[in-house]
C-alpha cells in the first residue's frame, strides 16, 4: 500500500471540493488517497475521502486569533495534518522546533502528522542534501507516536522538475537510516516536488518511496485521476 496525498495549499472552494471527491468515490485503488485540504474545506466530508489539513497550531485552544488546534481539526474531520512544509517554513519562519511540537499536538489529538523535509536549491547546489535533510528529520520528529515523512526538495515544489531517480533513491535511502538509528524505520517516507502523471509511477516504485505527495496536479481530478490510477 502506497500514500497518494493531494497538497491543496491555499487554494479549492466547495464546489471544487464536491467535484473532485464525487470523482474520487469511482477509484479503483489499493493505495491510500488523502486530500489536504485549506481549513475552510475541512467540515461536511459527506463522500468519506479521507482529508487531512495543512497546518496546525502548536498551542491547545485558547487566545491565540487566527490559529487552529489539533482538537478541532479532529472535530472537523482531518485524520492527518502537514507539518513544516517548506513554505511553512519559509513563508513563516517555522523552525525544526515549532515544527516538532505542532507535530507533538497532532499526535496527542490523535492526527498523524506528515512531516515534510528537504533541501533548498543553494543547499542541493553546495552537496550539503543529505546533511540538511538528516538534521531536519532528527530536529522535527516527535520522540514518540506515529509519523509520516515527506522528502520535498524545495528547488522541485511547483518547478515541473525533480531529482533523478538516483537522487531520490539516495536521498530516501538517508532518511530510511536516519529513521532507523531512531528505532523508527517502519516510518513511511514519501516523496513530494513536480510528482505528475508521466513520473508518478516510476518515482512510487523506487527503493523506501512509500507514496507521493503531490501539490498542483492534485487540485484537479484530470491531473490527479491519472496519477492515482498509474502507481500499482
Ligand atoms: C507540495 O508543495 O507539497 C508539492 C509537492 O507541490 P508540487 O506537486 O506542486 O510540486
Amino acid at each position: 500500500m502506497k500514500f497518494i496525498i493531494g497538497n491543496w495549499k491555499m487554494n479549492g472552494n466547495l464546489a471544487e471540493k464536491e467535484a473532485m471527491f464525487k470523482a474520487l468515490k469511482n477509484v479503483k485503488t489499493n493505495n491510500k488517497v488523502i486530500i489536504c485540504l485549506p481549513f475552510t474545506l475541512l467540515y461536511d466530508n459527506k463522500y468519506k475521502t479521507i482529508i487531512g489539513a495543512q497546518d496546525i497550531s502548536q498551542y491547545s485552544n485558547g487566545a491565540y486569533t487566527g490559529d487552529i488546534s489539533g482538537e478541532m481539526l479532529k472535530d472537523a474531520g482531518a485524520e492527518y495534518v502537514i507539518v513544516g512544509h517548506s513554505e511553512r517554513r519559509f513563508y513563516h519562519n517555522e523552525t525544526n522546533d515549532i515544527v516538532k511540537a505542532k507535530a507533538v499536538v497532532a499526535i496527542k489529538n490523535n492526527l498523524i502528522p506528515i512531516i515534510c523535509v528537504g533541501e533548498t536549491d543553494e543547499e542541493h547546489h553546495a552537496g550539503r542534501t543529505m546533511s540538511v535533510v538528516k538534521k531536519m528529520v532528527l530536529e522535527s520528529v516527535p520522540d514518540d507516536g506515529e509519523y509520516i515523512i515527506a522528502y520535498e526538495p524545495r528547488w522541485a515544489i511547483g518547478k515541473g522538475i525533480t531529482p533523478t531517480p538516483e537522487e531520490i533513491t539516495a536521498v530516501h535511502e538517508t532518511i530510511f537510516k536516519t529513521l532507523h538509528s531512531i528505532h523508527k524505520e517502519k516510518t513511511p517516507i514519501l516523496y513530494g516536488g513536480s510528482v505528475k502523471s508521466d513520473n508518478a509511477s516510476e518515482i512510487s516504485e523506487l527503493p523506501h518511496v512509500d507514496g507521493l505527495l503531490i501539490g498542483g496536479a492534485s487540485l484537479k481530478p484530470e491531473t490527479f485521476l491519472p496519477i492515482i490510477n498509474s502507481v500499482k
